[in-house]
């Protein structure tokens, strides 16, 4: 099987929108410290736009602690927020765990976790994880017969065949790829609208990622899906996603279609993650053009940078940089690529030298246009193992009991 590439045509309908979304989290104080000064917060997530369309794939990339799983909680609503909108269909929204409202809204909006082990009931089978679901979202039908129809038919879509083989294990019975299908068909016993996927692959065995992406944007094309999927491997993100978004501690630095973001990356630090990305090109010698060494840790969000938060890093920092936050800027190369980098905007970068801030300046060149960026090549794309819908290679259906 070659791994192939599948863009959905566009479609501008938008399911689920947040904009100016923010999430503090305050730091609980004890003894002394209360009367201590102001209480301290975690600026997790500050100011983020995101719109999620109807059968199409939007990536949140970032690395560990950048605030992208704060954000899918957010758009589930498992948090409330410090401030900004969620809308569903244009409607602003704002539900609370528990009640009738809360329901309502999942079954429109639906989680996928990273750890299927710990998503499922692991004292309940498979039948029960997923009537449960059915149930709660009205979805099991009037008799037994509707409920066997709807069990199978879940099943059937994220194809652990034949349905009655997989109804009675329990969730330590599957592999990771078959917990995460079952995880996957639990999740659309909602008939949801959106899915929010955090992280779906990263726990599962290299060898069966690509199954369970492919599951996913199969789901998406016959079923019309919205989702959203967060990762720390950009190069999952150009395979399996239309749009890509790039996050930093806390804030969207860079956005885009996935092809340009990932191989016109504009932001120094999409370029850092993508320098990081295991690249043949790269060992061979031959991926330079995206080089930038990574030259410290990502900052404190007790007390984050002023400015761009990405500037004690950054090679190509300016004076601009330090004092003030730079702003969405359009990078001209396609429709809708752009980058939170006063690299782009011609003013500064002729009042200043990109790296004269820099605590470590770069021995490469800055992606202050399209032409300084080269055009393609930058992410390998993955290659295609045995399909998977268990772990067994050879047998795909097949549950590995243990
Ligand atoms: Fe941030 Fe300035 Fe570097 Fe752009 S050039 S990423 S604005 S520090």
């Amino acid at each position: 099987m070659t791994a192939t590439i599948s863009r959905t045509p566009a479609t501008d309908e938008v399911v689920l929108e947040a904009t100016g979304l923010t999430k503090h989290f305050p730091i609980r104080r004890r003894g002394r410290d209360v009367a201590r000064g102001p209480a301290r917060r975690v600026h997790a997530v500050d100011d983020v736009d995101i719109a999620l369309r109807r059968g199409r794939v939007t990536a949140l990339v970032g690395e560990s602690g950048s605030g992208k799983s704060t954000v899918a909680r957010l758009l589930g609503q498992l948090y409330p927020r410090t401030a900004g909108e969620i809308q569903l269909h244009g409607k602003s929204t704002r539900v609370r765990g528990g009640g009738r409202k809360f329901r309502e809204y999942c079954g429109r909006v639906q989680l996928i976790f990273q750890d299927p082990f710990a998503s499922l009931n692991p004292v309940h089978t498979v039948r029960y994880n997923l009537t449960r679901a059915l149930r709660v979202h009205h979805h099991a039908g009037r008799g037994r017969g509707d409920l066997e129809a709807a069990l199978a038919e879940l099943l059937n879509q994220v194809s652990l065949t034949p349905p009655e083989r997989y109804l009675s294990k329990f969730p330590h019975e599957l592999s990771g790829g078959q917990r995460q299908r079952v995880a996957i068909a639990r999740a659309l016993a909602a008939h949801p609208e959106a899915l929010l996927a955090d992280e779906p692959v990263s726990m599962l065995d290299v060898s069966i990622r690509l199954g369970v992406l492919n599951l996913l944007r199969d789901l998406k094309e016959q079923m019309r899906l919205a989702i959203l999927y967060i990762t720390h491997d950009i190069a999952s993100a150009r395979y399996f996603a239309d749009e890509t978004l790039v996050m930093y501690a806390g804030r969207m630095v860079e956005g885009g279609d996935s092809e340009t973001v990932t191989q016109s990356p504009g932001h120094p630090y999409t370029r850092l993650l993508i320098a990081s990305a295991p690249d043949p090109d790269q060992i061979t010698g031959t991926g330079e053009r995206f080089a930038i060494t990574d030259s410290g840790e990502p900052p404190s969000l007790i007390d984050p940078p002023a400015g761009c938060r990405f500037h004690p890093r950054c090679p190509f920092a300016m004076r601009r940089c330090v004092d003030e936050l730079p702003p969405r800027i359009e990078i001209g190369d396609a429709p809708d690529h752009w980058a939170a980098c006063w690299l782009f905007d011609a003013d500064t970068v002729a009042g200043d030298t990109p790296g004269s801030a820099a605590k470590s300046p770069a021995s490469v060149v800055a992606p202050t246009s399209p032409a300084a960026v080269p055009a393609s090549g930058a992410i390998p794309r993955p290659s295609a193992p045995a399909d998977d819908a268990g772990g067994n290679p050879t047998n795909p259906g097949e549950a590995v009991t243990r």
